[in-house]
């Protein structure tokens, strides 16, 4: 059983901000930024890309909702809403999150750099990722 399950089970604790019959949010217990927040499916789904859609839907709309709450509780000037999906991008838990990352100024603690690539063959990867 992975963490997040144990704190869906109460078997470990959690600085609650938020819970429904489908999620649960709590305080991430190494926050890059006040009030940096974790939330997480009930049922057991390993990430993004494996949780049903109509769980996260309704997380993702949660999740904009402790947004808004951060921007009008904690004074927060913007918001940072992502989620890791496999170890390859960052996800520690196998066990489907969303971060909500209150963002103050630039100093605040949390650095997203995106380092753009050069010389990109933009039909190629048009041809191997578009739709069928
Ligand atoms: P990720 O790297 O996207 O899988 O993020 C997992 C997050 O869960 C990290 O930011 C951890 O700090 C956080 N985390 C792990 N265990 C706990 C816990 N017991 N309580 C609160 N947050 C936790």
């Amino acid at each position: 059983m992975d963490i997040f399950c144990k704190i869906v089970n109460g078997e470990i604790p959690s600085y609650k901000v938020y819970e429904d019959d489908v999620c649960l949010a709590f305080l991430d217990i190494n926050p890059v930024t006040i009030g940096h927040t974790v939330l997480i499916c009930k049922e057991h789904y390993s990430d993004v890309v494996d949780a049903n859609p109509e769980v996260s839907m309704h997380m993702f709309d949660v999740a904009k909702k402790l947004a808004n709450r951060a921007i009008n509780k904690l004074n927060a000037k913007g918001v940072n809403i992502l989620t890791n999906c496999k170890e390859a991008a960052g996800q520690t838990v196998p066990h489907f999150h969303i971060h909500i990352i209150p963002r103050y100024d630039e100093t605040d603690g949390y650095n997203p750099i995106f380092t753009a690539k050069e010389n990109v063959d933009f039909e190629a990867v048009l041809k191997e990722f578009k739709e069928d």
